[in-house]
């Protein structure tokens, strides 16, 4: 389970990562679906003279990427995470 660092909500799980061969995000934590529905709040991102869409916790409004169209997600999301921004728990399942 990927757990926010500024608070620790569950956030993501193992099994909605992907890798994505997106140009520009390689090396990216990449997440197709978030772990339950209201994790996160997407925003109008305007910044940088782009319109992008930003993911920030739900609970404690921490930013913690941005969120892209991407065809070979499952969800064709593509959740674009800044690992500083997520703490990772093993968990058994
Ligand atoms: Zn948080």
């Amino acid at each position: 389970m990927y757990h926010c660092a500024g608070c620790g909500a569950v956030l993501f799980k193992s099994d909605g990562k992907y890798e994505s061969n997106a140009p520009g995000l390689v090396g990216w934590p990449s997440f197709s679906e978030v772990a339950k529905d209201g994790a996160v709040e997407l925003r109008d991102d305007d910044s940088f003279g782009m319109h992008r869409t930003e993911v920030i916790c739900k609970n404690c409004g921490g930013h913690l990427g941005h969120l892209f169209d991407d065809q070979e997600s499952k969800t064709g999301k593509h959740f674009c995470i800044n690992s500083c921004a997520l703490g990772f728990k093993k968990q058994d399942v």
